[in-house]
């Protein structure tokens, strides 16, 4: 175990979907400010071994490490928060963790002893966080165990961290997340749940050092009083969180009630460093609070398929692309405004196509199967014929080749193996070990997945945007250009203007913008690397153009 090293666990009572992610994420971002290195752990109860086999409308968005692993959004919004890349130690779920106790137990690796959720569970989730602490240099792991309070899901992780806490005195905090409803008859802010919520807690075994008290509006010092006496947490040790505008604020918020001091104090650490009272931090949020409030706004249409199950759902499953979109729009200094298009609606073409000149661009993210991809395909060559600009992702950049390859270059019925297979025009394929693994129905991170190099080509739009002749993405997909075809493919206007060091595999498409203004789409997923700040030079590059139409 690592010496001195520090651990805050973040649990969440009362409800699910009060922000714990984003609290896990701006405590480290505070301690950042004073000089701390911190490791952020995810821990997920469901016993899918990691996110990749999830439809998004089941979970939201799957983020990918740059290792390749498929996670939970929240491994997203610790990496933009803390702008620093993950790794696979950073992430454990309950199927990790019993498919390796029970892999051991298969391999005689308990010597013959009986294998049991306690201990050998327990001892497993305590190595991982373990691991997780050997980051390079790291001095505090914080780590949020998913789930709620009373769940049964998540009890093996608790009881982890008790039995941390015991064997680590002074080094292991307990911050929980908690909700108090203002029910609109009452009229006032009540602390049952909370307290009920802590007492759940408590019978595990667990007190509070730290309670997170998440409301619409902020808490009163009657009601801190009121938490303190009933839950045995100091009342300057109850954290108000109010609803706010954006996440992004939420560590300087924090700071309003001392929070980094407290945790500090706790954990008996001295400042390592002279807090730089989030300054980076405060000037993305200026210049951010700057664009939303200004006259300028640019229209994006993000044309997809995962929002059938609502609103709520669709934001979660493109959550990179729209905080993309976001630190990108800030960046040029305009508001964006973002709507939502079924590409199910433009299946059958037609006059409904013509609805897309009023926004200032489109955008495709990626995406799996056959739904709506006729419709994808009809927008591509709307938006290809009327200039407006264009972002394609994954399938979005497949879909354009199609697009590209039909209705230019005449190969009739040009598509991906993906959809039919009985084509003279598999314009894109699956390679080899893909198609093996599939005849083995081996789905689980296999895909291709996580960072891989590209080089660029002189003078694209690409390099001319990340400056620089090779760049490093994230990616996540099975299917590929067809190499066979790639000559044909840039007989005409389209370039392949990023591929594979060794030239064979394509990595981004574009038409030169003496033809359409911007026109440019990426096999990969820059999304995951796009930070508050960092915007994604192809996403400030796309949004420029956006707003450089609308001006026309
Ligand atoms: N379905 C495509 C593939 O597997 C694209 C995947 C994606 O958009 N992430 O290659």
């Amino acid at each position: 175990m690592k010496k001195n090293h520090k651990y805050i666990f973040v649990v969440g009572g009362v409800m699910s979907g009060v922000g714990k992610g984003i609290a896990t994420s701006s405590i480290g971002k505070i301690l950042q400010a004073r000089g701390f290195t911190v490791n952020p752990v995810k821990i997920d109860p469901y016993l899918n071994v990691d996110a990749g086999t999830m439809n998004p409308t089941e979970h939201g968005e799957a983020f990918v490490l740059e290792s390749g692993l498929e996670c939970d959004q929240d491994m997203g919004n610790y990496e933009r928060f803390l702008n620093i890349d993950l790794r696979d130690e950073d992430y454990i779920t309950s199927g990790m963790v019993y498919k390796s106790v029970i892999d051991r137990e298969r391999n005689l690796g308990y010597k013959g002893k009986c294998v049991e959720a306690i201990p050998h569970i327990r001892e497993e989730i305590i190595d991982r966080i373990d691991k997780a602490a050997q980051r390079n240099g790291s001095n505090v792991s914080i780590i949020e165990i998913g789930g709620t309070i009373g769940d049964y899901q998540n009890i093996m992780f608790i009881e982890a961290a008790r039995v941390l806490k015991m064997q680590r005195p002074g080094d292991v905090l307990f911050v929980m997340m908690s909700y108090l409803p203002i029910p609109n008859k009452l009229g006032e802010m009540k602390s049952k749940p909370t307290q009920n919520a802590i007492r759940l807690l408590n019978s595990y075994g667990v007190q509070p050092d730290i309670i997170i008290a998440r409301s619409e509006k902020p808490l009163d010092k009657k009601r801190k009083e009121k938490i303190a006496v009933s839950c045995s947490v100091r009342a300057d040790h109850v954290i108000s969180a109010p609803d706010i505008e954006s996440i992004y604020d939420v560590p300087v918020n924090f700071e309003k009630d001392n929070l980094g001091e407290i945790v500090l104090d706790l954990l008996d650490s001295k400042n390592k460093k002279k807090n730089t009272n989030l300054k980076d931090w405060k000037k993305f949020i200026t210049k951010s609070k700057k664009a939303l409030g200004g006259k300028k706004e640019v229209h994006i249409a993000v044309v997809g398929k995962y929002f059938d199950t609502g609103d709520f759902v669709l934001s979660d499953a493109y959550i990179s692309i729209i905080e993309a979109l976001k630190f990108s729009s800030y960046e040029v200094g305009v508001k964006p405004v973002l709507h939502w298009l079924s590409s199910k609606e433009f299946d059958k073409g037609g006059a409904k196509l013509k609805q897309l000149k009023k926004y200032d661009g489109v955008l495709i993210p990626g995406g799996f199967g056959e739904t709506g991809i006729e419709g994808k395909l009809n927008v591509i060559q709307y938006v290809r014929e009327n200039k407006i600009p264009y972002f394609g992702i994954c399938y979005g950049m497949q879909l354009a080749v199609i697009e590209y390859a039909r209705n230019v270059l005449k190969m009739k019925d040009a598509n991906t193996a993906e959809i039919n297979l009985n084509t003279k025009y598999t314009v894109i394929d699956i390679m080899p070990d893909q198609k093996e693994r599939l005849k083995n129905k081996d789905y689980g991170a296999t895909m291709r997945l996580g960072s891989y190099p590209a080089k660029l080509k002189k003078g694209s739009i690409a390099q001319k945007a990340y400056r620089k002749d090779k760049i490093s993405e994230r990616h996540r997909h099975r299917y590929e250009v067809n190499p066979q075809f790639v000559e044909e493919l840039s007989s005409k206007d389209l370039t392949f203007s990023g591929t594979s060091p060794n030239g064979k595999l394509m990595e981004i498409v574009e038409l030169p913008t003496s033809k359409h203004p911007f026109f440019l789409a990426v096999q990969f997923h820059p999304e995951f690397q796009a930070r508050p700040l960092a915007p994604h030079p192809l996403f400030t590059e796309f949004i420029k153009a956006s707003v450089k139409k609308k001006k026309k």
